[in-house]
């Protein structure tokens, strides 16, 4: 398995040095031909090349297995024409990874603020709202005047299909348990389609159970009761805000595993940002990119039919939990180890050195 890393911004670099050493010991301890090559995105890229993402990075994802990417500093990247390009947008419009899968769940040995809960939610990524990858050519951004601005979010049949259909295979190795969260009372054609979408996904998995809920009702239930959850597929925007919430009902925004898979590539991705705030520190938590990289492993697993990288990918999720139960863990969950100590703590904990 070859993997691109490319570790970002902020607190980026920490966290994917961190993952590349838990890695490399799943793979030693498993026998896994893994091999990562690192190259740059973010503030670096615009030092070297001038640019944040080149665009021979697109075939060298390509050439890869799979791709590892850091959080970058997309808020200070506003003009495409200074070369400041978000890497987010560009991977996943490029390598079309239309399915961002966040699953959140509790640990025991944390505060469990809302209840114990496992659930994962299934989040379109390519349209929506976010508009620097909904349109062919052009941002579906504009100022009309000064005063007024206009954002226009796209939603297309196929888009929502496909989405709906991830979550329902999803939901099959689950507990059969889909929820469809949507505004279809507002955007009764955007979120009307989705909604429409969705509910013919659900004829062809008569055993999966469907219910659909408004989006701010739905924060509402998950506050109350996340643990009635089990898949939830939503548009992007919402499926963003969301999983925020539910990775910090889990413990904190640095526990939330997160995949951006298309038919044929996948990307593994912090669903946090690079954290400006405590860069350098050595006190990020890096599960989230860890857990983000089992899911790589795991979907490498099922399209190669390559059981031993599931394997792998289980090892580092049992690792997570006992090291969380241990307390081998980063401040923002009540540990007090360092980035560095915590990713060499759950290597050690996988064995195979
Ligand atoms: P953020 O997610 O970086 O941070 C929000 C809060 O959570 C901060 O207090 C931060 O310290 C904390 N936090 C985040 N990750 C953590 C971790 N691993 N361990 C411990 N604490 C963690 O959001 P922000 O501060 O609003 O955004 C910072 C930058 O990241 C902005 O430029 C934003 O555009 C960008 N961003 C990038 C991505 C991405 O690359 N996928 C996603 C979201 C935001």
């Amino acid at each position: 398995m070859r993997l691109l890393a490319l570790p970002g911004d902020g607190i980026g670099p920490e966290i994917t040095a961190a993952t590349l050493v838990v890695l490399r010991r799943a793979a030693a301890r498993f026998a896994l031909p893994v091999e990562v090559e690192e190259d740059v995105v973010g503030h670096e890229g615009l030092r070297r090349y001038g640019v944040t993402v080149r665009p021979d990075l697109l075939d060298k994802a390509r050439a890869a297995d799979g791709l590892i990417l850091g959080p970058t500093a997309t808020f200070d990247f506003k003009n495409p024409d200074k070369g400041e390009i978000n890497p987010s947008m560009f991977f996943r419009k490029g390598l079309d990874l239309f399915a961002n899968i966040r699953p959140s769940r509790t640990y025991p040995g944390l505060p469990q603020k809302l209840g114990p809960f496992d659930l994962v939610i299934a989040r379109e990524n390519t349209e929506g709202f976010y508009a620097d990858r909904n349109m062919t050519e052009g941002n579906a951004e504009m100022l009309v005047t000064e005063d007024v601005a206009i954002s226009l979010r796209r939603i297309t049949r196929p888009a929502c299909a496909r989405i709906a259909r991830v979550a329902f295979e999803l939901a099959t190795e689950r507990r059969n348990h889909v929820t469809v969260v949507h505004k279809a009372n507002v955007l009764r054609l955007g979120d009307g389609m989705f909604l429409e979408e969705c509910r013919k996904a659900a004829d062809d998995f008569p055993g999966v159970a469907v219910d659909d809920v408004l989006v701010d009702a739905m924060m509402a239930h998950l506050v109350r009761n996340p643990a009635k959850f089990d898949v939830i597929v939503t548009t992007n925007m919402f499926g963003d805000i969301i999983s925020d919430m539910t990775a910090e009902a889990s413990g904190s925004l640095g526990l939330g595993g997160s995949l951006n898979e298309g038919a044929d590539y996948a990307m593994a991705q912090a669903s946090h940002g690079s954290a400006p705030d405590i860069a350098g520190r050595n006190i990020a938590n890096p599960f989230s990119l860890i857990l983000s990289v089992a899911l790589l492993l795991a979907w490498h697993a099922r399209k190669k039919a390559a059981p031993k990288f599931a394997d792998a990918a289980a090892a580092i999720e049992n690792a997570i939990e006992a090291a969380i139960a241990a307390g081998e863990i980063t401040r923002d969950i009540g540990g007090r180890l360092g980035t560095k100590e915590t990713g060499e703590a759950l290597a050690a904990r996988i064995g195979g050195a």
